[in-house]
């Protein structure tokens, strides 16, 4: 066995009669950054959303250090150490910020553990902490994505998928919440990071995958990707300037 954490072989899932995806695998390495590429419908969100236990495998496996997870409840898989940031980041929008990251640690056997995990979120971002008291239907995009990422962080995952984490913010927002990934990423954390921000994607991750109409088409180092012109018009869609 290698040091995978995170095994998915041939996974599908379907939607009534349509399919979400039909063949995915991937290996999340211990200690690296996977990227999870595809444009527009190719299926990275309901891969994640199978892995989390949020929709049903219709089949394939889904190995979680070395255990088979598929279709375990989600609270069961988040309590064993593998978090989601969803698309849309789905908040309590009522809710404070501060009540909000504590829901995420609603999983966790050892309650004693949730002040310091309330630090090291607002450690990472301030934002957070000044707007502690704040709903979180006050705030901005950045602000959002930052507190969903902050509520996976609160269940102390060993694992962080992160859905389109990039999607509707302004570059700047962006590239200081990427430098926050690489920062938990030194700190030891493990990522899979679906992504329609191609090149953002691989300059972070260690290892990519492209999904095509819910298939793994092609997969290889990030640096490999991020330099093949033709893998990125190709699978996904990208006008390239490359002449
Ligand atoms: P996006 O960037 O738009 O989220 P994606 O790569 O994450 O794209 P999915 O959202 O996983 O792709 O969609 C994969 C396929 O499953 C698409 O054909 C989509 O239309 C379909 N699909 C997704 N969610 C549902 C649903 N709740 N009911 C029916 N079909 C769905």
């Amino acid at each position: 066995m290698t040091d995978a954490l995170l095994e998915v072989r041939n996974l599908a899932v379907r939607y009534g009669d349509l399919i979400g995806i039909a063949d995915v695998s991937l290996t999340v390495p211990a200690g690296k950054v996977v990227a999870l590429l595809g444009s527009n419908g190719a299926g990275k969100t309901t891969t994640l959303n199978a892995i989390a236990g949020l929709v049903p495998p219709a089949g394939g496996s889904v190995t979680w250090m070395g255990q088979a997870i598929g279709g375990k409840p989600a609270y069961a898989i988040v309590g064993g150490g593998l978090a989601l940031a969803p698309e849309g980041w789905r908040l309590f929008v009522q809710q404070t910020v501060e009540q909000n990251l504590r829901l995420g640690a609603t999983v966790l056997a050892d309650k004693k553990r949730v002040p310091a995990l309330l630090e090291r979120v607002f450690s990472l971002f301030p934002r957070l902490a000044e707007r502690r008291r704040q709903r979180a239907g006050t705030l901005s995009g950045g602000e959002r994505q930052m507190l969903a990422t902050g509520r996976a962080l609160m269940s102390d995952p060993k694992l962080l998928m992160l859905d389109e984490p990039s999607l509707g913010l302004a570059p700047a927002v962006v590239e200081s919440l990427y430098e926050t990934l690489g920062q938990l990423r030194r700190d030891g954390l493990t990522l899979l990071l679906a992504e329609q921000a191609v090149e953002l994607a691989l300059e972070v991750a260690d290892h990519a995958y492209v999904l095509q109409t819910g298939r793994t088409v092609l997969e290889g180092p990030a640096a490999q990707l991020a330099d093949d012109r033709d893998v990125q018009r190709i699978y996904l869609g990208l006008e390239t300037t490359a002449s």
